[in-house]
């Protein structure tokens, strides 16, 4: 993991957050680099989940939803993590997940001794933040910030039920902000306080519903093989009877081998009519569905859900990779070029000549109006093949002395290192194509 941190940060993906300020323990802001690549997550989940569906429609909820949807939800009663506090280190720990605890204990008076976390008894520690809506803070204006998006889905039902014109099964997707005060945040993305959720809740007639858990566990594994996970750093594990949700009626996490174990990416859940029926209750509004024949029933619903962060903290350790090529170590991150941030960059060999420079700028101002590129005269040109290594960049063309003579350049490959000579006007097609090629990870299964 710290080599990708430390990717990150070199490369501009990712920096910790307020850092002049001495930083904001866990938090973090993401720069160019780490943009255009959550962009591409975001925009490929939402063209396999929503664009090439018939059955799929999008919603956009409020952050800050009226606090009787969290009371309906369950989460101001039960969303907590069992916490524990050290008296010796006064540090704080959740329960349940000991083993990732940093114990903060100082060494005893003889040297090579540490002393043990004097722990208290565990108490329950509700992990959503209060804020106040409104200039007067009293009891009546406490509100939280979501925790995750899917009660924003849940109350939307009948909107959509009647304006979109759906019936069973059908789903509805968003993407956004969630935030959670974990106790114990850390290794890097994977567990922060604020992250980017992704979830579909998809409304099933409930005898179907067993039926549509198996189908979406298959659809998301196949969606990270296909964007390059390998295979073999992917599992499914199903959840015990004790370790579900008070809701749920099987889930099952889509784990990745991330640097610390065997991890939850992804949690699909089949949660039964658990949602509708508890804001039926609370809102008095009814959620179910009645068909044109009479039929009435409140849907199951399934749910894919799944944080940007935890998918790019997956991928850019899958990808990440160092060899030795003609005696030089290089760094490179095997990205699928559909999550790749940069599709090519545009490098004329010799930055200070003013033919090279000027083809190369014809060219950079021809692609990028298609796909992200990157023009780049400074340095070495080793130097500036490593660096788009670094980020992922999976074409490099080159201007060099022969393009002024035939009009052809270099196109060279992230992966192979393999080198072709293209005509330039054939540039823009040549990376279409290429672009929309199927593409398997050269680090095998
Ligand atoms: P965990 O057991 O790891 O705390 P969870 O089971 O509480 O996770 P869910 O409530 O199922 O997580 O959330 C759905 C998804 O949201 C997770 O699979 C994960 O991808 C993402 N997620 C949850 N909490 C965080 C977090 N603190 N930071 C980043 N991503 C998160």
């Amino acid at each position: 993991m710290d080599k990708i941190v430390s990717l990150c940060r070199r490369r501009g993906f990712v920096f910790p957050s307020s850092e002049i300020y001495g930083g904001l323990g866990s938090t973090y802001d993401y720069g160019h680099y780490g943009v255009l690549t959550k962009n591409n997550i975001r925009s490929l989940w939402f063209q396999a989940m929503v664009q090439e569906r018939d059955d799929m429609v999008a919603i956009d909820s409020a952050i800050i939803l009226h606090p009787r949807v969290w009371e309906a939800s369950g989460h101001v009663e039960g969303f907590t993590d069992p916490l524990v506090d050290c008296r010796t280190c006064k540090l704080r720990f959740r329960a349940d997940k000991l083993e990732d605890a940093q114990c903060g204990n100082k060494p005893s008076k003889h040297p090579g001794e540490w002393r043990e976390c004097d722990l208290t008894e565990a108490r329950q520690f509700n992990l959503m933040f209060e804020t106040s809506v409104g200039p007067v803070q009293d009891s009546s204006s406490k509100a939280y910030l979501r925790p995750e998006t899917a009660q924003g889905i849940f109350i939307n039902f009948k909107n959509v039920l009647q304006l979109a014109r759906r019936r069973p099964p059908f789903g509805i997707a968003q993407v956004g902000k969630s935030f959670r005060n974990e106790i114990t945040p850390g290794n890097f993305l994977f567990r922060v306080r604020e992250f980017e959720q992704m979830e579909m809740e998809f409304f099933v007639p409930p005898a179907d519903a067993e039926r549509w858990y198996r189908y979406w566990i298959d659809e998301r594994l196949n969606w990270y093989v296909k964007y390059g996970l390998r295979r073999s750093q992917l599992r499914v594990r199903e959840h015990t009877a004790e370790e579900r949700s008070h809701y749920s009626q099987g889930t099952s996490d889509i784990e990745f081998l991330y640097p610390i174990g065997w991890s939850e990416l992804e949690g699909v859940a089949n949660r039964g009519d658990y949602d509708l029926t508890r804001h039926t209750e609370f809102s008095t509004t009814k959620l179910e569905y009645v068909g044109s024949d009479g039929e009435r029933y409140v849907p199951y619903v399934i749910e894919p859900a799944v944080s940007i962060e935890r998918i790019f903290v997956a991928l850019l350790v899958d990808a990440y990779d160092e060899e030795v090529v003609a005696e030089r170590e290089r760094t490179v991150v095997r990205l699928h070029p559909a999550i790749a941030p940069v599709k090519a960059a545009i490098l004329p060999l010799i930055g200070r000549n003013e033919d090279m420079v000027g083809r190369a700028r014809s060219l950079y101002e021809e692609l990028r109006r298609q796909h992200i590129v990157e023009y780049d005269d400074g340095g070495a040109i080793g130097r500036r093949y490593r660096r788009q290594d670094e980020i992922g960049t999976p074409f490099a063309f080159t201007i060099d002395e022969q393009t002024l003579e035939d009009d052809t350049v270099t196109v060279r490959d992230r992966d192979s290192l393999a080198q072709e000579r293209l005509p330039l006007s054939g540039v823009r097609a040549w990376l279409d194509e290429a672009l929309e090629r199927p593409w398997t990870t050269p680090k095998g299964d």
